[in-house]
């Protein structure tokens, strides 16, 4: 492109070179706070160290008890939760 429209090609070139480098960087921030999520989100087995899914129950390699189900109702919760946060059953 600067070659063919010479210096009027190099102010185009220069005008438009900072927004597509923000943008650029805007993207890979966006990309990076993704993986970031993914991983925070990104489980493993205690046993195993098996990835395994936030709402799994039991893991599907070694069957570890991963979460228990509230006895009221009947939620997902961490053994080390001494209260439902969802019904408020101790
Ligand atoms: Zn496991
Ligand atoms: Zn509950």
């Amino acid at each position: 492109m600067v070659a063919m429209l010479g210096p009027f090609g190099v102010a185009l070139y220069l005008v438009m070179r900072p927004r597509e480098t923000l943008d650029e960087a805007y993207e890979r921030a966006l990309g990076e706070e993704a993986l970031l999520r993914e991983i925070e989100e990104a489980e493993y087995c205690p046993t195993c160290r098996h990835r395994v899914k936030a709402d799994y129950q039991i893991c599907p390699n070694c069957h570890t008890e991963l979460r228990t189900t509230c006895s009221n109702c009947h939620r997902l919760r961490e053994f080390h939760w001494d209260v439902c946060p969802y019904c408020g059953e101790p």
